[in-house]
């Protein structure tokens, strides 16, 4: 036998096959979800994965429960479909503050400039009727299932395993996922798909195929986000607001850092660290409620590390600062910027590729983008927006091979998502 075909049995006695799939998308965030919902609309047969037991990642474990704005803030609606959905959604039982009367009732174009089409929603009702939607629509859910590495198939068929061998051997070679590994509560398993999403928030599959990326060089401040109850009230306690910069508006409140460090979210300790250091903060906050409130009781913690940027792919394009409500051919739809009013930005095809990378897309906060524009690309409605291309662009590959734009821009604007800025 030869050492290849040795490789593949070893591979297959370690990594039994647990599920084939046309579509496998990693990571049940908000981009997974808008991901993996909008594969299965396509008629894909579609296998989340994640490791947690809950759907939403950042928006509902993570207890970030703002749903930033679908608008321009100069009274325009910018994000649609699949982020449009899932905004109404989050607030089906109700939103917990900053109701956008105007945009949901509806209401003049001045109100709309006042109120920008933001809520502040319930992360249980989320997570629990987003699943309902994706079973709906024929997804299957795996829960606690962490994926771990991927297995490529490289230029002639010749596999490997994982980044390492990948890069120091075939770094020219187009490389194809063949399958995930993941770990269950069975062990390790194999899930096979003709193209995936990677969703995880962290690059872990374009990672472990071998791709380039980005990591936040400068480092995540502190952030201890949690829910407390006060005369029968849910309140979001947001300890370490987002960090001043020149283009934050008033508006946005701020506060001053937790702490000095700053913490990258790839390795162990720091998360560790970032966890230990926010659950400090969160009891320290908690007892100063109680001596000041006698009706205060701690809710909720979050679920996960409270990281705004760990790591994003270096795409065949880039959401650029200087693409400020430019037209863009291969646009997949709009985000606005949510620290400002009146910046828009279409968000071309090419930040969800990798070149060499021909059955994966990223989704959500790890879409390619330059470092500023990071902080756009990041936020739910951005998430959702390109967690839809993703999901549509898998679709089309796994059914074709290859993803032709034209269908896949007809495909977006079928599911009323609206692609440039001279359309609105
Ligand atoms: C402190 C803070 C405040 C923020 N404030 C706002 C705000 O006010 N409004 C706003 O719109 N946005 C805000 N954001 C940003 C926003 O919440 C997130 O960036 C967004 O929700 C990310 O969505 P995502 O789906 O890309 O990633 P995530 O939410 O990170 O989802 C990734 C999912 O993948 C899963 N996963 C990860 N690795 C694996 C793996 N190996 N195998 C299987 N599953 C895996 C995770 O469990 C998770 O469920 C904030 C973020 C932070 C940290």
């Amino acid at each position: 036998m030869t050492n290849k075909a040795l490789n593949v049995r070893k591979q297959e006695k370690e990594a039994p096959l647990l599920c084939r799939c046309d579509v496998a998308v990693a990571g049940g965030g908000v981009a997974g979800i808008a991901a993996a919902l909008a594969a299965a609309r396509q008629g894909a047969d579609v296998a989340l994965l994640e490791k947690q037991c809950v759907l939403g990642g950042l928006a509902t474990s993570g207890l970030v429960t703002v749903y930033l704005p679908l608008c321009d803030g100069r009274g325009n609606q910018v994000s649609y479909g699949l982020a449009e959905e899932l905004f109404h959604l989050s607030v089906r039982y109700g939103a917990q503050r900053k109701y956008p009367k105007a945009w949901l009732e509806g209401g003049t174009k001045e109100e709309r400039i006042a109120k920008r089409y933001e809520v502040q929603f319930n992360p249980v009702y989320f997570q629990l009727l987003a699943e309902r939607l994706l079973k709906e629509a024929g997804v299957r859910i795996f829960y606690d299932t962490l994926v771990s590495q991927a297995v490529l198939e490289i230029g002639t068929g010749e596999k490997a395993f994982g980044p390492a061998e990948v890069s120091r051997e075939v770094s020219s070679a187009e490389k194809r996922i063949k399958e995930l590994i993941v770990e269950t509560a069975e062990g390790r398993g194999a899930v096979r798909a003709k193209s995936y999403v990677d969703a995880t928030g962290d690059a872990r599959v374009f990672r472990a195929a071998g791709a380039p990326v980005q990591r936040y060089e400068k480092g995540n401040i502190l952030a201890a986000w949690y829910y407390g109850v006060s005369g029968g009230r849910l309140m979001l306690r947001q300890l370490g607001t987002v960090e001043e910069s020149d283009c934050m508006s008033k508006e946005r409140h701020t506060d001053k850092p937790l702490s000095s460090r700053r913490f990258g979210g790839m390795s162990w300790e720091d998360n560790s660290q970032f966890l230990q250091l926010a659950h400090e903060q969160m009891l320290l906050d908690m007892e100063a409620r109680r001596r000041e409130d006698k009706d205060f009781e701690a809710a909720l913690i979050p679920g996960m590390a409270q990281f705004r940027m760990i790591c994003r792919i270096e795409g065949k394009a880039s959401l650029r600062q200087k693409d400020r409500e430019c037209y863009l051919e291969e646009s997949i739809g709009m985000a606005a910027d949510w620290r400002r009013r009146g910046y828009v930005y279409e968000i071309p095809f090419g930040c969800l590729c990798a070149s060499g990378f021909p059955n994966i897309f990223a989704a959500g906060r790890i879409i390619s983008s330059d470092e500023e524009m990071w902080e756009v690309s990041r936020v739910i409605p951005a998430c959702a927006v390109t967690g839809e291309a993703a999901g549509i662009g898998a679709a089309l590959h796994s059914q074709r091979g290859q993803v032709d734009l034209q269908q896949l821009q007809d495909c977006l604007r079928e599911q009323k998502q609206i692609l440039h800025f001279r359309e609105i």
